[in-house]
């Protein structure tokens, strides 16, 4: 029998504030040691997606309110968003969302708060070889630059040693010189350290660059699925997507 995907999303409907219809029965599979992509434009409901699965959510008055979450066998759907973190599923918010009063070690000890083992202190000395800037940067995680944030938060993500990273739009405000950076790095941590990753992005063509499977939104669900290679040669998608080239 094939092993089920390692995150499911079966037909999920999302409503905010009681009213508002956001995702509309979305469904996809992320397998296990895989990069996903998840495609859209600005309004299509990416973000909500992500959130549906870590729990946010709630946070913002959203609810899942028809369908299904699981991961690892086990439904997450409506589950404490930091018992979600301690089952191994961390998302990396747009917009970096670090704290800029505290310092970058300050904020890579808080991606650790889940965990009750002595190896935190290697892993610190882990996520300095993925990002040897931020071993140098000891001042307050406010004056990195935008680049160095995103670093320290994908940081902070792996300090939680999650088995899915949830990533929203980590090219979001960087230079193309940056966003290359980060993305040969998002490659590293799927590849050397096993971590899942499912990747919402608006540079579709970055993100088809490094994934092996990719889902394209509209208006709350997904209209188009298909391996990176198949999308990225897809006419529609390479239109709407990859600005026509
Ligand atoms: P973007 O790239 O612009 O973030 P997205 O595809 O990630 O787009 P979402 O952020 O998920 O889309 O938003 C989908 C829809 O849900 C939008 O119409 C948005 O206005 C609405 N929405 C998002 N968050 C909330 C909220 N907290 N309360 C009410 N509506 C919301």
């Amino acid at each position: 029998a094939v092993a089920p995907p390692l995150l499911e999303v079966a037909n999920i409907e999302v409503v905010y504030n009681d009213v508002i219809l956001v995702l509309r029965g979305l469904s996809l599979a992320v397998p296990q040691g895989k990069i996903v992509a998840l495609l859209g434009a600005n309004g299509a409901g990416k973000s909500t997606t992500l959130k549906a699965i870590s729990g946010l959510l709630k946070t913002e008055e959203g609810e899942v309110t028809r369908g299904e979450v699981r991961f690892a066998g086990e439904r997450i759907d409506g589950i404490d968003p930091h018992e979600i973190v301690r089952r191994g599923i961390f998302q990396v918010m747009e917009g970096r969302r670090i704290i800029s009063d505290m310092t970058c070690l300050e904020n890579l000890r808080l991606g650790a708060y889940t965990r009750r083992d002595n190896e935190v202190r290697q892993d610190i000395e882990r996520v300095y070889e993925f990002f040897p800037r931020l071993k140098e940067r000891t001042g307050l995680a406010g004056y990195l630059s935008g680049g160095e944030q995103q670093m320290l938060a994908i940081g902070r993500a792996l300090m939680a040693r999650p088995k899915l990273i949830l990533m929203d739009e980590p090219s979001m405000g960087l230079s193309p010189l940056l966003v290359k950076e980060v993305f040969g790095i998002v490659r590293r941590i799927n590849a050397e350290l096993g971590v899942t990753i499912l990747l919402v992005e608006q540079n579709a063509r970055m993100a088809l660059s490094v994934a092996d499977y990719g889902y394209v939104m509209e208006g709350g669900k997904v209209v188009l699925d298909g391996t990176a290679a198949d999308l990225a040669s897809n006419e529609d998608v390479k239109e709407f997507y990859l600005g026509g080239h």
